[in-house]
């Protein structure tokens, strides 16, 4: 099966196969690990990212870098749920890096997006979460077919193929922005309690 008929695709291992041997755009050239995705097949929430960073390429895995630390304090002490029970993937499958010494990384180029979504569509068609976390421009630029800022957009809902979005600030741009300190991290936590309340889980605080 290919890239054309990922629809005919029913489960997300089959999808993952397919992506880990991708060749549709140039970060496959440059990858180590396709981090395809991870978490529950029951999620009612899924996290969308932008790309993996270096960590995630090495290991397979969607943020468990810096930015990932921080999702994951989120989902587990915020939502109060162990991070096994949402589902997290990000636009691109394939680290994109400013060049090829990969250090510095990037957001994803639009044919890269352009490339790459078929999977994450699928993904999000398989899943059919409660409700979507576009963390970050690009992937609320994606969902909800905008060039709105996400500071603008952030806090309202949208709808992707039906699906509740709510856009927030990526982990990433709060970490460079304060990190514990931030004072965008009360806007996060505002934007994931409208979340909790649409897909019905209870607020401890
Ligand atoms: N790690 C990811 O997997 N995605 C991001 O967007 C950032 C870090």
């Amino acid at each position: 099966m290919s890239i054309q008929d990922l629809g005919a695709c029913k489960t997300l291992g089959d999808l993952s196969s397919i992506a880990s041997e991708c060749t549709a755009c140039k970060l496959s050239r440059t990858r180590n690990t396709v981090v395809f995705g991870e978490g529950s097949l029951s999620a009612k929430i899924m996290f969308i990212g932008e790309g993996p960073g270096a960590t995630e390429d090495a290991t397979g895995r969607p943020f468990v870098g810096r930015a990932g630390e921080l999702l994951t304090r989120i989902i587990e002490r915020g939502i109060g749920i162990p991070r096994s029970e949402v589902y997290i993937a990000n636009i691109v499958k394939c680290r994109p890096t400013v060049n090829q010494e990969m250090k510095k990384d990037r957001p994803p180029e639009p044919e890269e997006t352009m490339a790459c979504t078929p999977y994450l569509i699928r993904q999000i068609q398989i899943i059919r979460p409660g409700a979507i976390v576009a963390l970050g421009g690009p992937s609320t630029k994606f969902l909800l077919k905008t060039d709105e800022g996400i500071t603008k957009l952030r806090g309202k809902w949208g709808e992707y193929q039906g699906v509740p979005v709510m856009p927030t600030f990526h982990p990433s741009y709060v970490l460079r922005n304060g990190g514990d300190k931030s004072p965008l991290r009360r806007l996060v936590w505002e934007d994931i309690q409208l979340v909790m309340k649409r897909v019905g889980i209870p607020s401890g605080k």
